[in-house]
């Protein structure tokens, strides 16, 4: 990078969600490896991050980097009308066998919000091609499906940034905070409001969509499994298809395979992406029922009305074939499992902080929610030159740290959380939480 790069980079890229005027800090990182990014300057972060969930196995994997480097050598990309490649049948024919066994047909596409779009838009045609057009969604508050339109009209409608476009999104209906957390005690009657809502407006309703256990985005919630099974018994109950969004809980981030595990669920419609590469490229599978898919190809329309430019993308395939291989010996499990009670031990000991208002754990996630919304600019330096990578959001500090992540690195991430939060100037006291 050159010396003016930055200034370059403030005036003419966006980041996200950060403005193009007063933009917040961005950091030059040249290269990564294994759990570190590493500065333009040398000095080496440990990554907490995952960029976003998505690189499990660290940066710098020599098996998904030989996959591709292979990859490319045949081709980086040909068009997916009309031809079919081996990387291509060879991941379906992995998520085929790894994923739930109903869930047979597979659409590949490159973000997790075009899957999420996806997903949406199989749920319209199946309503339409059953001759019963339905276009109503139900989702939950808090929920976060992506950032384009389809989904932002199912994410949190009031929370979210995402009701600046509310007069342009079709309106969904939403069950209100799921209260029984994670772990808790399920009580008679928890399930009321869905029960309720779904009485009231099932034969409006052409699918359910939820993010199974975790809310991420949307406030790094974990609700009781409880509520998945009601909403699956409902789904059923009212013949209304379930779309469970498992683009950062799939592949084992929960401490079980897909968080509907934990819930013993099948949905009909099933979302995968960030992790699907190993966060190698950016790739999303949208898998549903052979039924499903066989109702949407039998109607007038004949097909399913989706078709991106760069779907099956052979080089993101050949990354996701190599990510999933790295999965297969379970080895993910015990290391989840390890990260998940390194989080505990090191994160329960902030429970009586007054900067603290609660710290969760589910698998390699790690939540400390505190009092006030953080100065993100602030603490964001503060850690760097603490050499971390921990990229807080409203009011949430949180860990989802690459599962190859050491023991010493770990303890590094969780000290600097706890160090972090004895400095008033890393919180903003005049923006309510
Ligand atoms: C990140 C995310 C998305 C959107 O994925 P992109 O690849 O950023 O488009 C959708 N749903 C959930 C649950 C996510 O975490």
């Amino acid at each position: 990078m050159q010396a003016d790069d930055l200034a370059f980079d403030k005036r003419h890229v966006w980041h996200p969600y950060t403005s193009m005027t007063q933009p917040l800090p961005t950091y030059p990182i040249v290269s990564a490896s294994g759990c570190e990014l590493i500065l333009r300057d040398g000095r080496r972060l440990v990554d907490g991050m995952s960029s976003w969930w998505a690189a499990i196995h660290g940066y710098n994997h020599p098996t998904i980097n030989q996959a591709m480097h292979k990859q490319i050598n045949e081709m980086s990309h040909v068009m997916f009308g009309g031809i079919t490649h081996p990387p291509a049948v060879e991941l379906c024919r992995r998520l085929v066998a790894l994923m739930p066994s109903d869930l047979e047909c597979i659409f590949l596409a490159d973000s997790g919000s075009v899957a999420v779009e996806v997903a949406m838009k199989m749920a319209l045609q199946y309503w339409q091609a059953s001759g019963r057009p339905r276009c109503k969604f139900l989702a939950l508050r808090q929920g976060y499906h992506g950032d384009t339109l389809g989904a932002m009209s199912v994410c949190d409608p009031i929370k979210s940034m995402h009701s600046m476009y509310s007069s342009y999104l079709p309106v969904n209906r939403f069950v209100d905070t799921l209260r029984r957390r994670f772990g808790e005690t399920w009580q008679i009657g928890d399930d009321t409001e869905l029960s309720t809502l779904f009485s009231s407006c099932h034969h409006t309703l052409a699918a359910v969509i939820m993010e199974p256990i975790v809310q991420g985005a949307g406030g790094m919630h974990f609700y009781h499994p409880e509520y998945l099974r009601v909403a699956r018994a409902l789904c059923d109950q009212y013949g209304i298809l379930l779309i469970a969004d498992e683009i950062a809980t799939g592949f084992g981030r929960t401490g079980t395979w897909l968080a509907c595990n934990h819930a013993n669920i099948i949905p009909d419609i099933l979302c995968l992406g960030k992790a699907l590469t190993g966060g190698a490229l950016t790739l999303s599978a949208t898998l549903t029922r052979r039924y499903i898919a066989e109702i949407i190809s039998d109607s007038a329309a004949g097909c399913f009305m989706h078709g991106p430019t760069f779907m099956g993308n052979p080089l993101a395939c050949a990354a996701a074939i190599a990510s999933l291989s790295l999965l297969e010996d379970k080895a993910w499990y015990h290391r989840v499992t390890a990260i998940s009670a390194q989080l505990r031990r090191g994160l329960s000991p902030l429970v009586g902080h007054p900067n603290v208002l609660d710290v969760r754990v589910l698998g390699a996630i790690g939540v400390v929610e505190v009092t006030k919304v953080v100065n993100i600019s602030l603490l964001q330096h503060w850690f760097v030159e603490h050499g971390v990578w921990i990229r807080p959001f409203r009011n949430l500090i949180y860990l989802i740290p690459p599962y190859i992540i050491s023991s010493e690195e770990l303890t590094q991430l969780i000290e600097a959380i706890s160090d972090s939060l004895d400095h008033p100037e890393h919180f903003d006291s005049s923006i309510p939480i």
